[in-house]
Parts: structure tokens; C-alpha cells; sequence
């Protein structure tokens, strides 16, 4: 049997239409697929993915996976081997169950305002930890830099850059940043996050006239009353990559994370993490705690500081 390697481009109701040698084909998953799949996710060498408190990652195959497949008729086929993932990006299923949204993702664009709405740290702190917690890059797009002035602007840049993130100002408006913010999609998975009304309908369509009409959210209510989404999707950029269309990830969500995961995903604090004078410091008031110290003397943002005091209570509170 020859097998064909190809990329998951859509996927809902147990059905996938996987793009090889640019064509599509109409896949099934071969029936004892799943039980095979659940164990390599499991072993999946990701940084975070690994959790051991979700060792039951029972999600099929989603967009951006490589599979190999049969082609049985022309133009329907069945998936035979589902190849290992870079990368998955996940949201809270049913019964808690971690489901992956799209696999192989390479950076997350998590766009922002400057102005209109006004850009909230906080917010984009949150954007930032689900990038990091999926071990995907997160590239933040500061939209509607027609508004405000070049001043404004580095007040707003600062402190973000000093964070180490890479950072593209664009305007949908007047197309300034498109040429990069294309250059940075070229050849790779990217899905647009971020608050409503920043302008990312806006900007897919500056960047690739059309790809806003594409993607719309549909949602359904399946007969036993549970709420699903019907299908995500791939959407081919014409330069060469692709934008993931998943309901999922326009809701983000933060998946549980234990409180040393949370730590790792502030960069600036990882370097601090060992050097507390207790293993297990909490951060907040103990003696000798490296991360406060770093606070107190200026090298850390306060403010992240915080940022990170409020994601654990509500870890907590859960
Ligand atoms: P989305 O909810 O993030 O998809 O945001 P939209 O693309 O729907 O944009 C929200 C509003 O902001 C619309 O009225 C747009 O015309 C406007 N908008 C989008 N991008 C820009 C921009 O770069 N500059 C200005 N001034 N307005 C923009
Ligand atoms: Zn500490």
C-alpha cells in the first residue's frame, strides 16, 4: 500500500480533507487509529504538553497535522499514521478534557490596539502565557498605528519589547506594516488572537484581500445537547502559509496550569525561579525570594509581577 503525506487542512464530524501535491483528499481515520494516537501524545517531548495531570489526551487528529493516508478512490482516502507534532494548541473539552485545536502552530499573532481600544497589559499578559504555555511563538501586532502619535507609541512599545517579544506595528487603515506582518506569516501556521474590534478582520484582509470573508465562527448544537464547533480550518495564504480558522482559539482560554508552569511562562522571571531561598517560594512574601528581589531592584516590571500573582489566584481559585 503506498502511503501519501499530506497536511490536515480541514477537520469536523470525523472527517478531514487533507492537501497533498495540491490536491485535496476526503479522509477517514483508519478505526484503531485513535487508541495509537493517544499514546504518542502522550510522550510528546513539548516543554509543557507533558503535564502529567492530563495524561488522558483523547483528541483525534486536528488542522495543521501531517498524516500519511491511503488514497482508496479518487479524491477520498484514509489516514493511516498521523506524523509527530511541533507543536498543539489546546482548549478545556468535554469533561475537562484537553482537546487540540490545531497542531503545528508556529506562532501565535496576538494582536492589539494602540489606541481604540486602549491597549490592556494585562490582557495581552494572558495572550502571552497561552502562547508560552503551548510552547508557541507569540508575535505581537500593535494595530491601528494611524491613532496614535510616535510618542505615544514608544511609551506603549517599551516596556512589551523589554520583554523580549517580537513586535509588528501595523494600520489597516493606511496598510503601514503589512509588508512585514506578511513576511512574518510567510510559509508558516499562524492564527490571529486578540480582543474584538482591534482589528484583525481588518488586517487578514490587507494582508490577503478575501481572507476576513472566510473566517466566520460556526458553532452548532449537536443532538445530545453539547456544544460543538463544527469544523476548523487551514487557510492557505497565496504567498505561501497558512492562517488557522478554529473557533477554539477566538475564545482563549487559559488551560490549568500548576503554579511552576505559570512561573515559566513570564521569560523574564525564568532566570530568578532557582534562586529563592525556599524549593517551593511562592513569590509573594517569603524570605529570600529571588523574584521579588529582581522587583524591588527594578529588573522586573512590577506590573508583570502582579500579572503573575493574579493568573495563580485564579489557578487557585479554580
Ligand atoms: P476585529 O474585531 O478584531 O476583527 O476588528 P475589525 O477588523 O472588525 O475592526 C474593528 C474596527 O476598527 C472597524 O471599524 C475597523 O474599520 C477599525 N479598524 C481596523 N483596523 C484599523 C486601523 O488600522 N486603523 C483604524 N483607525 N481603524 C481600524
Ligand atoms: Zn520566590
Amino acid at each position: 500500500m503506498t502511503l501519501t503525506e499530506g497536511i490536515v487542512i480541514r477537520a469536523g464530524n470525523g472527517m478531514y480533507t487533507v492537501q497533498a501535491n495540491g490536491h485535496l483528499v476526503h479522509c477517514r481515520l483508519r478505526g484503531n487509529l485513535k487508541k495509537h494516537f493517544e499514546y504518542s501524545i502522550s510522550l510528546s517531548n513539548s516543554r509543557r504538553v507533558t503535564r502529567a495531570k492530563h495524561p488522558h489526551v483523547a483528541d483525534a487528529i486536528a488542522v495543521g497535522d501531517n498524516v500519511r493516508f491511503a488514497e482508496t478512490q479518487r479524491g477520498s482516502g484514509v489516514i493511516e499514521e498521523i506524523l509527530p507534532r511541533r507543536s498543539r494548541f489546546a482548549r478545556q473539552g468535554f469533561r475537562g478534557r484537553e482537546q487540540t485545536v490545531v497542531s503545528n502552530l508556529d506562532q501565535l499573532m496576538i494582536v492589539f490596539a494602540c489606541a481604540e481600544p486602549r491597549l490592556d497589559p494585562w490582557k495581552l499578559d494572558r495572550f502571552l502565557v497561552a502562547a508560552e504555555a503551548a510552547d508557541i511563538e507569540p508575535v505581537i501586532v500593535l494595530n491601528k498605528h494611524d491613532l496614535i502619535d510616535v510618542d505615544d507609541l514608544n511609551r506603549l512599545i517599551e516596556p512589551i519589547s523589554d520583554l523580549g517579544y517580537k513586535i509588528i506595528t501595523t494600520s489597516a487603515r493606511d496598510e503601514h506594516g503589512v509588508d512585514p506582518l506578511r513576511d512574518a506569516l510567510k510559509d508558516k501556521i499562524s492564527a490571529f488572537v486578540g480582543p474584538s474590534g482591534v482589528g484583525k478582520s481588518s488586517l487578514l484582509n490587507c494582508v490577503q484581500p478575501g481572507l476576513n470573508l472566510q473566517t466566520s465562527d460556526i458553532g452548532y448544537v449537536t443532538f445530545k445537547g453539547k456544544h460543538t464547533t463544527t469544523s476548523s480550518q487551514l487557510i492557505p495564504l497565496l504567498f505561501g502559509g497558512w492562517v488557522a480558522d478554529t473557533p477554539g482559539l477566538r475564545n482563549l482560554e487559559l488551560l490549568e496550569l500548576g503554579f511552576d508552569e505559570l512561573v515559566e511562562c513570564f521569560p523574564e522571571l525564568r532566570a530568578h525561579v532557582g534562586n529563592c531561598k525556599f524549593d517551593d517560594c511562592r513569590h509573594e512574601s517569603e524570605p529570600g525570594c529571588a523574584i521579588k528581589a529582581a522587583v524591588d531592584s527594578g529588573s522586573v516590571q512590577r506590573r508583570r509581577y502582579e500579572s503573575l500573582l493574579v493568573l495563580a489566584g485564579e489557578a487557585k481559585a479554580k
